[in-house]
């Protein structure tokens, strides 16, 4: 079955989109926890981080370059922000999906809780 940001990638689900390539869409989060939310993900469904294999090298890369694009298009790039990846439970992974979670618009607290 596909996933929650599958159905995102076909337009199934609305969303903000903001960036697409052929590897990678980003759109803002639904629930954001920061001014700037954007999560950045695979049109590939890799689950997990655990889940990345060598042949997926150039989609990660594309996602981070897709992270630079957005952060400079937004204007946050100078200023900063915070890119995390949440694995499994301890992780508090929710969407079984591989993304990045690109967050700034403000001075972030600490990264641990
Ligand atoms: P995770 O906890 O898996 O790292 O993050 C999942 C993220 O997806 C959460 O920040 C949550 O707010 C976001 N999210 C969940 N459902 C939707 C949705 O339907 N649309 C969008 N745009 N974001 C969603």
């Amino acid at each position: 079955m596909a996933t929650l940001f599958t159905k995102i990638i076909n337009r199934e689900i609305p969303a903000t989109i903001v960036y697409e390539t052929d590897n990678v869409l980003a759109f803002k989060d639904i629930n954001p926890a920061a001014p700037v939310h954007i999560l950045i993900v695979p049109k590939k469904e890799i689950p997990t981080v655990n889940d990345i294999t060598p042949e997926d090298k150039e989609i990660i890369g594309d996602m981070y370059l897709a992270i630079g694009k957005i952060a400079k298009d937004l204007g946050i790039d100078q200023e900063g922000y915070r890119v995390i990846t949440n694995c499994n439970e301890y992780g508090g992974q929710e969407v079984f999906h591989l993304h990045f979670h690109l967050l700034g618009g403000k001075k972030l607290g600490p990264l641990i809780s």
